[in-house]
């Protein structure tokens, strides 16, 4: 059985698939000149959640992937309360926004995530510095604290947004109006920290 380039596992053939259609879609939407980068972790477990596969009717992916989906397009912009999936992404595109993740298939086991992170490192800063070049890097979700150090080991820490010296955490948790239940929510703290750079 190959090794899955994306996370390093021994994957069948089906893996790798799956892998290849999540990048083909990821780089329909790479802008020409990436200038804001967002890097989580590792991608949904559900196909439908991927945020590069617009789905025709919004209300399709779990509500989690919804709300994450409405979280990463405000950190570009307004967002009309009508979300219709092709165009926002083709306007973060515009406004220069990418989404990577650090391992590039789903990883449930979060020491299981961990250990990929860590053999995956020095691979996802040299693509970052020599291949995707933004300027500015946005790391997302708790998983991605270790990448912080290394991009400051290179000298790419101004390059870093962080929210209180760390990535910026979804905050799931919404009352039922859909408003988030404490603080503002990650994409609003994401657009904001982005309003006052250059
Ligand atoms: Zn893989």
């Amino acid at each position: 059985m190959p090794i899955c380039e994306g996370c390093g596992a021994r994957v069948d053939d089906a893996h790798v698939l799956r892998r290849k259609e999540r990048l083909d879609l990821a780089a329909r939407f790479r802008p020409i000149q990436i200038k804001t980068l967002l890097l989580n972790a590792a991608p949904p477990a559900l196909d439908g959640d991927y945020f590069y596969r617009p789905a025709p009717d919004h209300s399709t992916r779990s509500v989690a992937a919804r709300v994450y989906f409405e979280e990463l397009v405000k950190c570009s912009g307004p967002v009309s309360s009508q979300i219709d999936e092709l165009r926002s992404l083709n306007d973060f595109r515009q406004r220069g926004f990418f989404l990577i993740h650090a391992v590039e298939c789903p990883i449930e086991n979060p020491g299981e995530l961990h250990n990929a992170m860590r053999r995956l490192a020095p691979t996802v800063v040299k693509r970052v510095q020599y291949s995707l070049l933004p300027t500015y890097i946005v790391p997302i979700s708790k998983p991605t604290q270790d990448l912080i150090r290394l991009f400051g080991l290179i000298g790419w820490g101004d390059r870093l947004v962080l929210d209180k010296g760390g990535p910026f955490v979804e905050s799931n948790v919404r009352d039922p109006k859909g408003q988030p239940a404490s603080g503002s929510s990650f994409g609003d703290r994401i657009f904001k920290a982005l309003s006052v750079l250059p």
